[in-house]
Formats: structure tokens, sequence, C-alpha cells
């Protein structure tokens, strides 16, 4: 059986006897084992990151950038077998896999403008020979802590550019499905970083805690559940490091009652089902105005839901895979069978999916639930499966009023061909990602990605412009060359421009 280990000072590396098994969720069967770093094996990749920080931080912008141009060509060149992985540990169907890694690559592409990037504020003349300037410089030792739902895609929102802009870095990813993620720093590697300067530790609390809590970690990155990045947030911080903790979410869709509601169908399948809805911005919950609307949605889906096809990654004609986990299957049909014991009714029912081949699989199938309350555990917490739910409000009012008081606030949609009331939605409400018209409106490379309320613990989102400020600090700095015979008298007072 084959054994996933650490990425340490540029080799790979085997230490520790704890390990757990890895997964194949269409089988059900463990294929592999991944290796639980000790404290002092997370300790030793601190160590190879410090060492490697001050050549790096000294290596000019424009050729940390030239390795990233390289990496961008070696993810593209072995895309395949990375979605290959990704589809053996996580089960994500190949074109799925295939939009994950090419929303990665994008955050490299970003990375490699770090030189405009990294260009500063400078003001001339802001006293008599006085010139001031704001730089951005390095943190020094960064980590990132990655979910499993996204092998690639989210440890490429994370390093890339904090390497780019001269840190070093510790990645520490899920340990249900590491080895795209081991595979795509090891493509790092080889694209000629510096050994020590990315590394990859896998394992579990422990490894995460001593992240944590070692004073040469700088600045801790997180995706992952809300519990957890509540918990690393508070922990990072009480250990003076800089922290950015994004987490779970419960995303809404308004469906007014002039949208094109065959539009609205084709969009909700793919943002309810896609990845089997273990996406943070999945659309988990339609919110119908009006009953017309709200019937004629449930009848469309249900007709069009027929269609799905669930099954294993390596069949790129399904639509969507298994759940990670049987723990995870267990707990999402839980959810489903609590909304019909709350009064829910189950319009499609895919707790006993029929997947030719794979009778072992951690399979669920596309649900439908109509009739949701706020009062149903279902609506309150985060199912993370494909499970759509349907509520009825009156007005749209009613439906963003929802939205405002539920506890998460990563992404929201309204479907309507009315401007007037997107461009109000869009301005009220409170929530950290808005689509019209857009299902899943995940921002591009160039802009940032972050939910609100507890969807997202720290200041700035995560990648893009705002990744940029995370990963440095400013420095500001005043400076006069006095020409010979201009000399200041002492002063004590504050310094003044009049
Ligand atoms: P998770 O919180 O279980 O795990 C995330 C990471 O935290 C993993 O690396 C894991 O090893 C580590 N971890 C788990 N328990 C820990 C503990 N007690 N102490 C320290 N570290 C711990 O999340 P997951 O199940 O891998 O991912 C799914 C969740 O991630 C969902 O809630 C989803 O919404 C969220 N997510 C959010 C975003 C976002 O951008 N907001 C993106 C992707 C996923």
């Amino acid at each position: 059986m084959i054994t996933i280990g650490h990425l340490i000072n540029g080799r790979s590396n085997m230490d520790g006897d704890r390990q757990q098994p890895v997964f194949n969720p269409a089988t059900g069967e463990a294929e592999k084992n991944v290796l639980l770093a000790s404290k002092a094996t997370v300790e030793d990749a601190i160590t190879a990151a410090q060492a490697a920080y001050p050549a790096w931080r000294d290596t000019p912008p424009i050729k940390r950038a030239r390795i990233m141009y390289k990496f961008k060509n070696l993810l593209e060149t072995n895309a395949e077998r990375i979605c290959q992985l990704i589809g053996e540990e996580h089960g994500k169907i190949f074109h799925d896999a295939m939009g994950e890694l090419q929303r990665g690559i994008e955050n490299v592409e970003y990375a490699c403008g770090v030189p405009e990037l990294l260009k500063g504020e400078h003001s001339r003349d802001v006293g008599p020979n006085i010139d001031s300037w704001s730089e951005f410089q390095p943190l020094g030792v960064v980590a990132g802590i990655t979910p499993f739902n996204f092998p690639a895609m989210v440890p490429l929102w994370m390093f890339p550019i904090a390497i780019a802009t001269g840190n070093t870095f510790i990645l520490k990813p899920s340990e249900r499905d590491p080895s795209a993620t081991l595979y795509v720093a090891q493509l790092l590697q080889e694209a000629g970083l510096p050994d020590g300067v990315m590394n990859v530790v896998n394992g579990d609390k422990v490894a995460v805690d001593t992240l944590l809590k070692d004073e040469r970690v700088k600045a801790v990155s997180f995706v992952g559940s809300t519990p957890i990045a509540e918990y690393i947030y508070s922990t990072a911080t009480a250990h003076g490091k800089r922290c950015q903790a994004l987490g779970g979410a419960k995303n809404h869709a308004i469906v007014m009652p002039d949208a094109d509601m065959e539009n609205v169908v084709n969009q909700l399948l793919g943002a309810a089902f896609g990845s089997s809805g273990e996406r943070c911005m999945a659309l988990s919950v339609a919110v119908a105005v009006g009953d017309d609307a709200a019937d004629t949605l449930v009848a469309k889906m249900k007709e069009a839901m027929k269609q799905l096809k669930v099954g294993a990654a390596t069949d790129n004609s399904n639509d969507f895979g298994p759940v990670i986990t049987r723990a995870h299957q267990d707990k999402v049909i839980g959810y489903i069978t609590s909304a019909e014991q709350d009064g829910a009714s189950i319009v499609v029912d895919g707790r006993h999916p029929n997947v030719a081949g794979y009778p072992n699989g951690f399979f669920v199938g596309a649900t439908l639930i109509d009739g949701v309350t706020t009062a149903m555990q279902s609506y309150q917490e985060e199912i993370f499966g494909p499970v759509l739910q349907v509520m009825r409000v009156a007005t749209m009012e009613e439906a963003m009023q929802l939205i405002n008081d539920h506890e998460y606030g990563n992404g929201t949609c309204i479907f309507t061909r009315d401007g007037e009331a997107a461009r109000y939605f869009s301005n009220h409400i409170q929530v950290g990602m808005v689509g019209i018209n857009i299902p899943l409106p995940v921002p591009v490379a160039y802009h940032s990605f972050g939910g609100w309320k507890r969807s997202l613990f720290g200041d700035l989102h995560a990648y893009g412009p705002d990744s940029v400020r995370f990963y440095t600090k400013r420095k500001t700095i005043t400076q006069r060359w006095p020409s010979a015979g201009v000399r200041e008298g002492v002063s004590f007072a504050m310094p003044t421009m009049k």
C-alpha cells in the first residue's frame, strides 16, 4: 500500500509512525495511508522554512515570478495526473477537477505579476527635500491549512502569492485527500524553487497546533469548517500571528417571480449538486418569492433531476461523485431524514442511490426538499452534500431577511430580470460574495475571495489584492539628504509642515 509522506526542505520525508488510511470514496476502500506528522517533524519543516527565508526574501521579485511561470506550465502539462489524484481520493469527476485546477492556476498567473503588485507607494516632497514611500515586505515563515473539498485549488489560493511576495511556506493539507496537494507542491519544487521555501506536512491536529503555537510562524491562512476556523483564528491570534480563517456556508439563491425559470433550473442543478454539494459556494437553499414561482421551480427541478448521473470519478459522463467519507454520507442522509421528520417534503430522495458497480461507495443522490423553514436543523446547519432545500416567502424583503439572519454569509445569488431589484439586493445583502443571475459567484483571481459573518474570521479575504496585503507588512520610509548649508536647529515640537 502506498504511504503518503511530507515534503520538507526540498525532499520527500517519511518521518513518523502515526498514520491513517486514505479512502477511495467510490469504492469505499482504503487504498493508501497518509503519515500524520509529529510535533518534531513540523518543527523540522519550520526550521527549513526559516533557514530558506533570508535568501528568498532578497531574491528579486522578477526571479520569483519566473519560477511561478514555470510552475504554471508544469501544472498545465501535468493536469491529467493532478485530476486523477483528486478523483482517486476526493471522488471528484475529471471535468470538475479540471475546472478546480484551472481556477487554481489563475492564482499562479496572478502571482506571476508580483513585481507589479509589490511596487508600493511614493510621495516626493512631503517636506522640503523630504520624500516618503511605503513598501511591502514579506512576513517570514507563513502557514496554510486547507480542507478536503478543493485539494488543488484552495492550496493554490495561498502559497503562490505568499511565496511570490517573498515568504517561505508550510502547508498542512487535508489528511483525507493529500496526494494531489503534495504532487502540486512537488511541481513547484521542480520549477526551480530553492529548498525549504515550500514545505508540506501531512497530519492532523498535532501538526496544526504546532503551526499555530510556534513563534517562528508569522501568519496562518485557513480554509475549512466554521468551528475549526474559529479555533484557528483565536489560537493563532492569541499567539501573536496574523490570521485569516475562512469557514462554512449556507448559500441562498433568491428566485424572483420574473426570473427565466429554464435558466434558473440549469444553474441550480450545477450549483447545488456539482461536486456533490461539497463546495463552500454550493447553493443549498433556493428561496422562491411567491407560491407560483415555488411550484414552477419545484416541478421543473424534479423533472430535470431525473437526468442527473452520480458515479465514480473515472467516468467523465457522470455529473458528480461520492461524498468524502462514510461518516459524511451518514451525516448528509441524517440531515435529509431530520428535514422529513420536521415536516418538510422530500420531493426527490437521494438517500438510497443505486450506483452500478460501486456498492460500497459513499454516494448520496441528488435530493430536493420543499417546505423548509428556519426552525429546521437542516436549514440552520451546513449540510455539505447534494441537497437543495426550497423555502417559500411572499416578498423579496422577506427573502433578504432570511439571508441576513443566517449565521453564515459566504455567497448568495438572485435570479431576476429586474435590474432595480438586483441592484437593491447586491447593495443591502449581508453576504461577502454576490451573484446576479450567477449561481457560483466565486471571484476571479485578481479580486479576492471571502465571506462575511461566521464564514470568515479575520479582516483580509483570500487571494487577489487582499492576499498581497495579508502576506506582506507595510513599511513607510521618510528620507532627507541634507544639502550643504541646510541645517535645522533643535526642535521639541511635533514636526509639521507649515
Ligand atoms: P475541516 O474544518 O474539518 O478541516 C479543515 C482543515 O482543518 C484540515 O486540514 C484538517 O486537518 C484541520 N482540522 C480539522 N479538525 C481540526 C482540529 N480539531 N484542530 C486543528 N485542525 C483541524 O473542513 P473539511 O471538512 O476538510 O472541509 C469542509 C469545510 O470547509 C466546509 O465547512 C466548507 O464550507 C469549508 N470550506 C470553506 C471555504 C471558504 O472559502 N469559506 C472553502 C472550502 C471549504
